[in-house]
């Protein structure tokens, strides 16, 4: 008998290097399920943590919204999965689940900004959820139910769009131009569709998967509008995404000599030693507290940021954020919370002559070589900084998909002067 009903329903892992893509698979059900009469109250395109090394490219797990019966949309998004997911591929686990209402956050969270099992997810589901099926060792599992446990104190949208199955795996056609000028008609309300300070495209992906771009922005309304001024192949269908990308969900506040490998933080701590530039143009930087040194790092991929890292120097009172791995802290993002004086010293001038002084000998200060006169301490000079303070990110060709980007700060601007005039 036909139940309808409203449901949740959640997919992972069903692609590999070599193609496909959870959201594709996402958006062919949902497509496939209205087809039949279902509505679609939420599409949900869900981050999990960034750091997971099962993942094949940026985490992503799927949970739909629906209304209609969930027996039918649960078989038919297995045979969905039987048919599309690279099962050849040894890291490809798929899962597929559907509850009557959505899981518990915890679980959530934990999967976003830590590291879950496949008993915690079936334990989870037995207790929660209607139906669920995991392919091979089912460690899709996890991240469809994390998708379906999510929760959105922040949020955004992305409108995927996806190729035709006979172009998949062919060179892109999408022209540049168009995308510059999609940019610059609805900046600031998205963003990384291109990456202005490199001059170059970052919303077409080089994988072998089925998305021909992907456009991010704050309201479905905006990612729609920049859609609309983009030339490319011909597309059968795209899918406008609520997600969690670009809200810093991933982010724990963390103490230097407490962090936890496979999970990122905001950390704050004081700049100890000049920044170091290593082979492969890779910047490394010491931070301390009373709890230790951290070494972050700024790898050759963040291009300009890594200026930006140089240009901190010892005594600048920073919050760093990123991932950390293999004891360092790969950085996403910093903030100046305080400028330290650049000072150094030189010898004083003569006040008589207006000349340089030089040194009178070791511990003995300084002379002045045409009257005589002498001083004991040098002059301290203040070099003027290079960077202001606030917060400073990586480019937008090298941005995890749940960096909160700096553009998105707008909006607590607006908040800020709202609360203002109420
Ligand atoms: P794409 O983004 O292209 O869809 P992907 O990068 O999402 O691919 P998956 O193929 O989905 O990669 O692989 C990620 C795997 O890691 C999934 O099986 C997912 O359930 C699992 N996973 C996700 N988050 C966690 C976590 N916090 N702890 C343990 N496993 C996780």
């Amino acid at each position: 008998m036909l139940t309808n009903k409203e449901f949740w329903i959640g997919l992972d892992d069903t692609d590999s290097p070599e193609g496909m893509c959870t959201t594709w698979l996402g958006a062919r059900l949902i497509r496939d399920l209205r087809a039949i009469g279902y509505q679609i109250h939420e599409a949900r395109l869900i981050r999990l943590n960034p750091t997971i090394p099962y993942r094949t490219r940026g985490n992503a797990a799927i949970a739909i919204r629906a209304f209609g019966d969930p027996d039918i949309a649960f078989a038919h998004a297995c045979s969905l999965v039987n048919r599309y997911a690279d099962m050849r591929c040894e890291k490809t686990h798929p899962g597929v689940v559907v509850a009557d209402e959505q899981l518990p956050s915890d679980f959530y969270f934990k999967a976003v900004t830590s590291v879950c099992t496949i008993p915690e997810a079936e334990e989870l589901l037995s207790k929660n959820a209607r139906a669920w099926k995991g392919f091979k060792l089912g460690r899709g599992l996890i991240g469809a139910a994390a998708a379906i446990a999510s929760v959105l104190p922040d949020f955004t949208w992305e409108y995927l769009a996806y190729r035709d199955e006979s172009r998949w795996k062919t060179p892109r056609q999408v022209n540049p131009e168009s995308l510059f000028i999609s940019e610059e008609v609805t900046t600031p309300y998205t963003w990384d569709t291109i990456d202005r300070s490199q001059n170059s495209v970052v919303c077409v992906p080089h994988s072998s998967d089925p998305v021909l771009y992907g456009i991010r922005g704050d309201s479905p309304f905006a990612v729609v509008h920049s859609v609309s001024c983009i030339r490319s192949e011909p597309y059968p269908w795209g899918q406008i995404w609520l997600t969690n990308q670009g809200t810093d969900a991933h982010l724990l506040w963390g103490k230097i000599g407490s962090l936890k490998e496979w999970a990122s933080y905001r950390v704050i701590g004081t700049v100890l030693q000049q920044p170091i530039t290593g082979i492969g143009g890779h910047v490394s930087l010491v931070i301390g507290d009373e709890g230790g040194e951290l070494t972050c790092m700024a790898f050759e991929p963040t291009k300009r940021f890594r200026q930006e890292v140089r240009s901190l120097i010892p005594g600048d009172h920073i919050i760093a954020v990123g991932s950390f791995l293999n004891g360092t802290l790969n950085l996403e993002k910093f903030c100046l919370c305080s400028i330290e004086r650049d000072e150094y010293k030189i010898a004083p001038y003569c006040k008589a002559c207006q000349k340089q002084m030089t040194s009178a000998g070791v511990g003995k200060g300084y002379k002045c070589r045409k009257c005589g006169a002498k001083s004991v301490s040098p002059e301290i000079v203040t070099r003027e900084r290079e960077i202001l303070t606030g917060w400073h990110e990586v480019p937008p060709s090298a941005r995890r998909h749940l960096a909160r980007p700096l553009i998105r700060e707008k909006e607590e601007h607006w908040e800020d002067s709202f609360q203002n005039i109420t």
